[in-house]
């Protein structure tokens, strides 16, 4: 039985006094949940990524992931981070694709897929995000859309690479926006994608992939979204940002 999931994508937000205020006040409501065995991610800005982990070393029930990373080992990227910077401060899972690296840092398919290798190569898990913009899902392409990102970005890896990855579905129109898909077009696309991973692979690797809905999930549409049979967690943006709300969708998913 795949455990839900749910992470919060802080983005460009929270200084390091805020992070470590969010992570305590989070610890703190979170101390008495029984999460049965779902699992918790947030994903502090670079810079914060440090001190979000030492401040939290003894709870167990957050784990501290990358909103990015680099596909070189090291070398003149001037801004950029690599993956055996973050395995050094003990991340281990990376966000890879998320729409806003695709639009406004011009991450392509390419550049995409060789950090999908690099992170792999280093043991580092991935979320990968994918999603298709309003005038796919106007033009009625967005399972076309979906598809070739999925592709030609993660259909090369072999299968047992696949237990590194949680796939997550972030329809672009619904990030940030406060429109979220249904709780029906979430699962309509959740199940295509698990079928496109059952005729590339096979049905049992594909039952095994867990798959996020990301796109103004909040406390009051959450279990709607979650309770949906190939819809894993969530990837939360803005409201992973307010402790109260966040532990609201963290209660949601159990
Ligand atoms: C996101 O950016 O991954 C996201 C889902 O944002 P929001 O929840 O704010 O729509």
């Amino acid at each position: 039985m795949r455990k839900k999931i749910v992470a919060g994508n802080w983005k460009m937000n929270l200084t390091k006094t805020e992070s470590i205020k969010f992570t305590n006040q989070l610890s703190q409501k979170i101390k008495n949940i029984d999460l049965k065995g779902n699992r918790v991610l947030i994903a502090p800005t670079y810079v914060n990524l440090t001190a979000v982990i030492e401040n939290k070393k003894r709870d167990k029930k957050i784990e501290v992931i990358s909103q990015n990373m680099h596909f070189a080992d090291s070398g003149a990227f001037t801004g950029e981070i690599s993956a055996n910077m973050l395995l050094d401060i003990n991340i281990n899972t990376v966000i890879i694709g998320h729409s806003e690296r695709r639009e406004f840092f011009c991450e392509n398919n390419d550049i995409l897929t060789k950090k999908v290798n690099q992170a792999l190569s280093k043991n580092i898990k991935i979320i990968f995000c994918f999603g298709e913009k309003l005038k796919d899902r106007n033009n009625n392409d967005y399972f076309k859309v979906v598809e070739y990102q999925l592709k030609n970005t993660l259909f090369h890896l072999e299968p047992n690479q696949w237990s590194n990855i949680i796939l997550a579905y972030e329809p672009v129109w619904a990030i940030g926006t406060g429109i979220t898909a249904t709780s029906a077009q979430a699962q309509e696309m959740h199940s295509f994608v698990r079928n496109l991973i059952a005729k590339k692979y096979n049905k049992e690797l594909a039952n095994t992939i867990s798959i996020l809905y990301g796109g103004s999930v909040k406390p009051n549409n959450a279990k709607e979204i979650f309770d949906k049979p190939d819809v894993d967690g969530g990837l939360i943006g803005g409201a992973s940002l307010k402790p109260e709300m966040f532990i609201n969708i963290i209660k949601a998913s159990i």
